[in-house]
């Protein structure tokens, strides 16, 4: 009886292990996601992997619209 009472408690936490680092994988590649395309056009809502190609592209797709206060240092 106590074995199978540790059985079920050891398989109970390679549950939680695992869905921790499940959790944290997600966790991480949506992070990757985001960083990997952070900036997105506010006029065309296209994306961009960093400002300074963001910044290229305000210039050259909307070159009448005012260059946005985060693009001004790229
Ligand atoms: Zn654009």
């Amino acid at each position: 009886m106590a074995r199978g009472q540790q059985k079920i408690q050891s398989q109970q936490k390679n549950a939680k292990r695992l869905n921790d680092k499940k959790k944290q994988e997600g966790h991480d590649q949506k992070a990757a996601a985001q960083k990997a395309l952070t900036h997105v056009c506010t006029v065309c809502k296209a994306q961009m992997p960093d400002p300074k190609t963001h910044r290229q592209h305000f210039e050259n797709k909307h070159p009448k619209l005012p260059l946005p206060d985060d693009l001004k240092d790229a």
